[in-house]
């Protein structure tokens, strides 16, 4: 089944595939927000940019994900605070700002058509964490000066969801929420405006990093380049071994319902804001332009995406919408993210910074990654200064490495999707 998205785009990117052998200065693997964010600075800044993507533009997560434009990274600032220090947490609140400004940044400079809405609002799904809610919104006012986000009682939250299923929490509303396969498109025909070149179902087999330049392989041809990039995220299968232990795909799944008709696009989403539950298997959905629930949930690491997502989805669906029961659904459809150990990005260089790799956004992307870009291509022609706030931040491999992360990481997601229903 396509997805939604697919069937509402605006146009395709139809770039060919690459043949025979080339030279540039910097070659791109992977065409989502990462890689197509990179092309487009690249360009503009004079560099000869080449980018493969083995499928379809935007055809990984950035065509497939659930839109919301978040801030900040993947866990709280009450985390990271923790973890790595005021300072530092401070720093990378920074850039998760830089990231939501930058993308309606380049919507605004492209006139990318994709329902760009402001506001995100964060129910739980327990009482039990209202009191801590309360706190974040006020240390976020009070240490960080942000003014956009407002704690919402039990009551408030319930008008705003339209669901009996949740107490207070917080909104967001310099958070915002768009159509992101619009997105990656109108960045992919930014970077073709820019002088990018683009080659679709061209996937590299290989690379070999030589003292003065990276060659890549495909099939039906070679790229020599000064620079590379990997943007592949939760694609990357084997194809850089340094990173794989680093990085775990996991599949998330989407369905979009019918139209739902005004009156009960108004029941369950006054505001026309997107929300995103305190689950461990995060709840997410919002309305569509046309007034279909978008809904996301449900997640596991088989290799394959599941062919059979409608039941993995509605699940969850029903539970906070009983009154939708037995909605037609319309489309479903998943996408591989890539999450690391401690769901914060993982930005490193590799080979004397002759290879570059942004990924392990752990599904927070839609800013974040195509933030990357920008900040990829500073490391290459600029300071650098982003690139290595962003490439400090400590990683650790999974359990049982490169070989066994896969069934350590499932045991242990199975035990906290658990407690998601105690
Ligand atoms: C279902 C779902 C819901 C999500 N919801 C949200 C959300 O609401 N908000 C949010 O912020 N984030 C969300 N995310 C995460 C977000 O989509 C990602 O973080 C982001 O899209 C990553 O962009 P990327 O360019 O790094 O990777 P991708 O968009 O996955 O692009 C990687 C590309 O690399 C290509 N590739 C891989 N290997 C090769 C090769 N060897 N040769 C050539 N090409 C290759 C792939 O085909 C793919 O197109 C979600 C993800 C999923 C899957």
């Amino acid at each position: 089944m396509q997805s939604y998205y697919q069937a509402t785009r605006n146009f395709e990117i139809d770039q060919p595939a690459l043949k025979g052998d080339h030279e540039v200065d910097v070659c791109i693997i992977g065409g989502g927000y990462t890689g197509l964010s990179s092309a487009l600075y690249l360009a503009n800044e004079g560099v000869n940019v080449l980018l493969i993507e083995s499928n379809k533009i935007a055809s990984g997560a950035s065509g497939a994900n659930g839109g919301q434009v978040s801030g900040g990274m993947r866990r709280d600032q009450f985390y990271l605070e923790k973890a790595l220090g005021f300072d530092k947490a401070k720093a990378l609140w920074g850039i998760g700002e830089e990231s939501k400004y930058h993308a309606k940044g380049l919507i605004d400079k492209y006139q990318i058509k994709c329902d760009y809405k402001k506001g995100i609002a964060h129910p739980n799904h327990k009482q039990k964490y209202c009191e801590e809610s309360k706190q974040y919104v006020d240390h976020m006012i009070n240490k960080y000066d942000y003014k956009d986000m407002v704690y919402l009682n039990d009551n408030q939250m319930r008008e705003v969801t339209g669901s009996d299923s949740y107490y207070g929490g917080s909104f967001d509303e310099g958070e915002a929420h768009c159509h992101p396969l619009n997105y990656a498109l109108g960045i992919a025909k930014a970077s073709l405006s820019a002088g990018a070149k683009i080659f679709e179902n061209t996937a590299a087999i290989g690379y070999k990093v030589h003292d003065s330049c990276v060659r890549v392989e495909t099939q039906k041809g070679s790229i020599k380049a000064d620079r590379l990039i990997l943007a592949c995220n939760g694609y990357l299968g084997n194809l850089e071994k340094r990173l794989t232990s680093k990085i775990l795909p996991m599949n998330n799944y989407i369905v979009a319902t019918e139209p739902l008709g005004d009156e009960m696009a108004r029941k369950i989403n006054p505001r026309d804001i997107a929300f995103a539950d305190s689950r461990f298997v995060i709840n997410y959905f919002r309305l569509s332009a046309d007034k279909r629930l978008l809904f996301g949930g449900g997640e596991n690491y088989s290799k394959d995406l599941s062919n059979n997502i409608v039941p993995i989805v509605t699940k969850p669906l029903e539970k906070i919408y009983p009154f939708l029961k037995g909605i037609k659904i319309d489309y479903a459809w998943g996408g591989k993210l890539a999450i690391t150990m401690n769901r914060l990005p993982f930005f490193t260089s590799l080979y004397n910074d002759k290879v570059i790799s942004a990924q392990g956004y752990s599904g927070q992307g839609v800013a974040l990654a195509s933030y990357s870009g920008k900040i990829v291509s500073e490391k290459i022609t600029g300071d650098g200064k982003t690139f290595d706030i962003m490439s400090s931040i400590p990683r650790k491999s999974f359990p049982g490495g490169r070989f066994l992360r896969n069934p350590s990481m499932k045991i242990g997601m199975l035990y906290y999707s658990l407690l998601d229903r105690i």
